[in-house]
């Protein structure tokens, strides 16, 4: 439409130019005006290239408005060193000590800005002995620092003073055409680092692009070098892919990748068992559901439904085993954390959450005496009650039981009083007036489990 309107009034548009190994194309080619790009983002580039230094936003960003898609955030890259940017703009901050950033704020915003890097020559490179990248912090030019990029729709510079895209590597067709290729070799990529590998499973998922075939070719005899990826990283890119909005198709990828093994709660087994499988898909539904509703999701809710038929079956086991419910699922859970904590090291900062959340689903069964008031007033409440609904509708409990305690929540007091069921909880002692104990004394005893 822009294109066609302009041709109308100006005569022919201006078209996509080359220079070196560069296309340059223009606003009126893209259509991506500058007010697309976050105004603290524009106030970086124009402080920048008014200092003399060039400036582009780049990135991910560029790529997201080429698909219509609103950036998650603005990152800029430049040909000013981390110290010239510093000086630049009063309010900003050197971070990072392997690649060294610059944080410059406004307001609310912050905007990631980095110096061209390139990616060091073969026998500079500080590599392990797997090939997997230890040190890619030289600085470069615009070139080198788009072949450092992984795909080629995420190596594009936008200047938004001239509304150009600058791209070496035909991202721009690649977009165009719902691609995602890798730059160069794909294997020689991988190897240099393998969460490559889990990013363009989420990004494909994520922006609806297909996996190249010569991109998506060496995954799958690749994905042993996962192994040798340290644990806070692929964690990191797990994280990404869970609160991504669209986990259920990353997981699926993943999982039609053959890749899942090893980096979630045994996910390959989980998924294997219908009722699991079922349970996962939903929470990871409903996750994607409140992500692309601007609604806050808590990585420990989401780490408890992952790990929950986990948990049930070492539960099980343990009282098969004979010990008593309560011990048992103590023991369970650990044994669960544990071992999940040698292939994904879920931070320890969870537990308690994804703990409290555990602890309270066999408590919602208790529906007498005082217990579901006191339940009420627990700060998880409504973490673990949206668990139930989520085991409601798996099927694995009776759905019954969440629209009690959907009404019970909201219920007048004396409402209330009507639905408690009647106390099946061990009572104190009374006063007898007969030697014998009475009948409902000899009932057996519902163990109260400890409040997390
Ligand atoms: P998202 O929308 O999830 O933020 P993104 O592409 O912006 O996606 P970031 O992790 O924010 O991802 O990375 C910013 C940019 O840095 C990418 O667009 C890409 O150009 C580059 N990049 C990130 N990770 C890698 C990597 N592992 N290898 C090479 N380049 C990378
Ligand atoms: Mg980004």
């Amino acid at each position: 439409m822009i294109k066609k309107l302009i041709k109308r009034v100006f005569g022919a548009a201006p078209q996509i130019r080359t220079e070196g190994n560069c296309h340059i194309i223009p606003f009126e080619e893209h259509g991506v005006g500058r007010n697309g790009i976050s105004s603290a983002a524009r106030r970086v580039t124009d402080g920048l290239q008014a200092a003399g230094y060039s400036a582009f936003v780049v990135g991910g960003a560029v790529r997201d408005l080429l698909l219509g898609r609103h950036p998650k955030d603005f990152d800029v890259a430049t040909d000013a060193t981390p110290e010239e940017v510093r000086r630049v703009f009063r309010r900003s901050r050197i971070i990072g000590r392997r690649f060294r950033l610059v944080h410059v704020i406004f307001g609310e915003e912050t905007v990631e800005t980095s110096t061209f890097r390139r990616m060091v020559d073969a026998e500079d490179a500080q590599t392990d002995e797997h090939g997997r990248l230890l040190r890619d912090n030289e600085f470069g030019d615009q070139e080198q620092d788009a072949a450092r990029r992984d795909f080629t729709a995420n190596a594009l510079f936008y200047d938004p003073a001239t509304q150009e895209i600058f791209d070496y590597h035909d991202g721009y067709a690649d977009i165009r055409a719902k691609i995602l290729r890798m730059i160069g070799d794909p294997a020689t990529r991988y190897r240099e680092d393998p969460v490559r590998m889990l990013r363009a499973v989420r990004l494909s998922a994520k922006l609806g692009l297909k996996l190249d075939a010569a991109t998506a070719a060496p995954i799958a005899s690749m994905k042993n070098l996962l192994d040798n990826v340290p644990q806070a990283r692929l964690l990191d890119e797990m994280l990404k892919m869970l609160l991504s909005g669209h986990a259920v198709e990353c997981i699926k990828k993943l999982r039609a990748m053959n890749l899942h093994h090893g980096l979630l709660p045994m996910l390959d087994v989980i998924l294997e068992q219908p009722q699991g499988e079922h349970f996962v898909l939903l929470a990871l539904k409903n996750t994607d559901q409140r992500v692309r509703e601007d609604k806050p999701v808590s990585p420990a809710f989401l780490f408890a439904a992952l790990l929950w038929h986990e948990v049930i079956a070492a539960w099980k086991a343990r009282q098969e085993a004979g010990v008593r419910p309560v011990p048992a699922l103590h023991e369970a859970m650990d044994e669960v954390l544990d071992r999940q904590r040698e292939q994904l090291a879920i931070p320890h900062r969870h537990d308690a959450v994804m703990k409290e959340i555990w602890l309270m689903q066999p408590r919602f069964e208790q529906r007498g005496g005082q217990r579901p008031l006191r339940m009420l007033t627990l700060q998880r409440f409504r973490a673990a009650y949206d668990f139930l609904v989520l085991r409601c509708e798996s099927g694995e409990a009776d759905g019954e039981l969440a629209a009690w305690w959907e009404e019970f929540q909201d219920a007048s007091e004396a409402r209330r009083a009507e639905m408690l069921l009647p106390d099946s909880s061990p009572k104190k002692p009374r006063r007898r007036r007969r030697k014998k104990p009475a009948a409902d004394a000899a009932q057996p005893v519902q163990a109260e489990l400890p409040i997390a």
